[in-house]
């Protein structure tokens, strides 16, 4: 049992040819769960892909740029939603909490099994005009996977991929994290070949965690042989970002037909967030505020579009 805080890591070797990102997720993986009140396959599917989040928050540079995964599979967990910002606070649901299928064949959590056939898609949004959208097929359901076949078809980028989620036989996570190793342009085959040699003999992600290692040391077991340069490290923290401004933007976008059927209600409207379950209430007094105003604007949008 690792007793150190989350955290990730950016690490490459001297040469520059090699990227790694490596990410412990124990607390931010346990918070999901507890938040979403997950049963086991499911905790240990959004753990996987919160932790591939922390690790892709290391590519981010700037303050106000977020990545989302959304995983759209057609098995009973539905479909996984997570969103990093550049500071690795991450934050994500599933669609089905409550999936807890039996262990496959190899006595591991069918995380394929649950999440079925469908899509990857990955959403960069820089805060520039428009977010980039990658989408790939899932080649197996068990995310890392997935997630490496992304960087292949998407990115042109070479990336060996560990997520892990341990869960005890009391339902809680032991141990969750991660590792990205990716090749850069121009990498030599000598150090392909390297790499290949240490991926072949490097044990289960959750399996180094066992240790009380850091990152660095268990980057350093990982990969042998090669001078290693440690770039900054980042705590990962499970970490909404809703208000109640947000929610009221969101009541807004609704659109006036679906304003007017909730103010004709003349009850309270209650709206939960997604990522972290908080509860906002609307009194019918703020809904009567939000559709005038909604009103308000379509007339001066007219205005400024008249019709011919
Ligand atoms: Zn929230």
């Amino acid at each position: 049992m690792n007793n150190m805080k989350d955290y990730m890591l950016r690490a490459m070797t001297k040469d520059g040819q090699v990227r790694i990102y490596a990410a412990l997720t124990t607390d931010t993986a346990a918070c999901a769960k507890d938040v979403h009140q997950m049963y086991p396959t499911s905790a240990v599917a959004l753990g996987r892909t919160l932790t591939a989040a922390a690790l892709m928050s290391g590519t981010l540079k700037s303050e106000k740029s977020t990545i989302t995964i959304q995983i759209k599979g057609d098995g009973p967990l539905g479909s996984i939603v997570v969103v990093t910002d550049a500071n690795s606070n991450v934050r994500g649901y599933v669609h089905n909490p409550y999936v807890d299928i039996l262990l496959n064949d190899k006595g591991k959590f069918d995380i394929a099994g649950a999440v079925g056939k469908g899509y990857l898609n990955v959403v960069t949004d820089l805060g520039l005009k428009e977010p980039y959208v990658g989408r790939v097929k899932l080649v197996s359901g068990e995310i890392a996977e997935d997630i490496t076949y992304y960087y292949a078809a998407s990115e042109q980028t070479p990336t060996v991929t560990s997520l892990g989620v341990l869960v005890g036989r009391d339902g809680n996570i032991i141990n969750a994290g991660g590792l990205f190793i990716q090749l850069m342009p121009g990498c030599s085959e000598e150090n392909i070949s390297w790499l290949e040699k240490c991926v072949e003999s490097m044990p289960p992600v959750t399996k180094l965690l066992e240790s009380e290692n850091s990152l660095e040391q268990i980057i350093e077991e990982v990969l042998p042989g090669r001078e290693l340069i440690f770039l900054d490290t980042k705590p990962v923290k499970y970490q909404c970002n809703c208000s109640r401004e947000r929610m009221e933007r969101n009541l807004l976008s609704l659109g006036i037909d679906d304003l007017e059927e909730l103010a004709a209600d003349k009850k309270e409207t209650e709206l939960i967030c997604h990522f972290c379950r908080t509860k906002y209430v609307f009194q019918p007094s703020e809904i009567d505020n939000i559709l005038s105003q909604t009103r308000k604007e379509n007339i001066s949008e007219a205005d400024e579009n008249p019709k011919e």
